[in-house]
């Protein structure tokens, strides 16, 4: 079962544009704020600096908290801009503690009514993980994936991916001196709630290059949220190119989408793949800056029942990564309305996860979280999103292949 709490009331009809808010942006951005407002260069760095720490190590929401500043400034800062996070349109708790946020972005024009994304919290026992997604919905169409369904597609800027992070850790509490939230789940080691991010929600990371990039030098600056880059995964379908400057520049760790040992079976289900075959995205990840045993290269593999799940493509699997310090996840595929796809049983799952388990890989199968909610990978899609005319046509094609078996 879960819990569904609206946040807010629903949107105006004409939405207001209301004054830029400064949480999610970089020293460069607080620093041209100050700028705007008439901040003498030689004090702006001193000035950013406390901006930052009261922004992003104290997570305040008014400018009268920042005691440090004076009123003077405080009061233009006010009068200028917002410490606005996202509207929660929604919260839902999933039963083994999962939650998931629809939050609702400010306008970014007068015509824009604001894009909604949706990000997941997952608690563990030695982590708390943050999906957070990198795009409104996404261009590459991955047949198995639900965010490639949606119609609106545009980057997130990296304000608005660090404020997933800032929602997060509003909602549960988990900044000084605050409270979470009663049944949130609190780390017995006295450690950050939100330990670890992963750019597993919307879009296609590495097709918002700048945004990414930005937003993971505010999150992972120790003096603010201090979130250390190992504890971050970028995940990938492919995008060949970057995988090299996100390891120089950003220094996270990777992830890749494979999901198939074959370039004809991954063409179809990563479309992708069709520019940047596996043979190349193979090497990229051989020469991914940093990689050691220490630093290994996360492959995520979704079990498809009949279409990638054999013994031979196990085999191949260990045979294709060998020399590449990697990990294995399996993902059990998590069904949504109108795919043509099906979750390969559980007992093909477990003799997948032996083959590659006996090749050295451990406990590769990743527990699907916050089902009841449908907060786990691919399923991340605003509710209010219509469903696209590709989306359609699938649905359509199954219902006509099922009437087909049917009769
Ligand atoms: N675009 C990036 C990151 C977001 S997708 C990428 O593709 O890597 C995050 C992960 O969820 C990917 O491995 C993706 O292939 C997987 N995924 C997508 N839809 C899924 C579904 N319905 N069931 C299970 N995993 C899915
Ligand atoms: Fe986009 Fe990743 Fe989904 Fe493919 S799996 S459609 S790249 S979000």
């Amino acid at each position: 079962m879960s819990l569904s709490v609206p946040a807010s009331p629903a949107p105006a009809a004409e939405p207001v544009l209301r004054p830029a808010s400064l949480v999610g942006r970089t020293r460069a951005g607080l620093s041209d704020a100050l700028a705007e407002i008439g901040v003498p260069e030689k004090e702006r760095r001193m000035r950013v600096g406390q901006l930052w720490n009261w922004i992003y190590h104290y997570g305040v929401r008014d400018f009268s908290a920042m005691t440090t500043i004076s009123k003077v400034l405080r009061a233009a800062l006010a009068e200028r801009f917002t410490l606005d996070l996202p509207e929660v349109t929604a919260e839902q708790v999933s039963s083994d503690g999962t939650r998931k946020w629809l939050l609702r972005m400010p306008p970014v024009g007068a015509r824009d009514r604001g894009a909604e994304i949706e990000c997941v919290y997952i608690p563990e026992v030695d982590r708390g993980t943050l999906c957070v997604s990198s795009q409104v919905g996404c261009t590459l169409s991955c047949t198995f994936c639900h965010t490639g369904t949606q119609r609106l597609v545009r980057n997130l800027t990296a304000e608005e991916i660090v404020a997933q992070l800032m929602v997060a850790r509003d909602r549960l509490g988990d900044f000084p001196g605050r409270t979470p939230p009663e049944g949130a789940f609190v780390p017995n080691d006295g450690g950050r709630f939100v330990s670890n991010i992963v750019f597993m929600g919307m879009g296609e990371p590495l097709y918002n290059f700048d945004g990414v990039r930005d937003a993971i030098e505010v999150i992972s600056d120790n003096e603010g949220l201090s979130l250390g880059r190992r504890r971050i995964t970028v995940s990938t379908s492919g995008v060949v190119p970057q995988i090299e400057a996100l390891g120089a520049e950003m220094g996270t760790m990777l992830a890749i989408s494979l999901h198939a040992v074959r370039d004809e079976l991954r063409n179809e289900l990563v479309p992708l793949n069709k520019k940047y075959p596996i043979r190349d995205l193979l090497d990229a990840c051989r020469n991914y800056p940093g990689l050691s045993n220490a630093k290994r290269i996360t492959f995520e593999y979704v079990m498809l029942k009949g279409v990638n799940d054999s013994d031979a493509e196990a085999r191949e699997l260990v045979r294709l990564l060998k020399g590449i310090p990697a990990k294995i996840n399996l993902i059990p595929f998590n069904p949504w309305p109108g795919t043509r796809y099906e979750c390969s049983d559980w007992d093909r799952i477990e003799r997948f996860s032996e083959i590659v388990f006996r090749a050295g890989y451990a406990s590769p199968v990743r527990t699907p979280r916050g089902r009841d909610i449908l907060a786990a990978c691919g399923q991340l899609k605003s509710e209010t999103e219509k469903l696209s005319a590709r989306a359609r046509l699938m649905l359509e094609q199954s219902e006509a292949e099922a009437a087909a078996l049917a009769s």
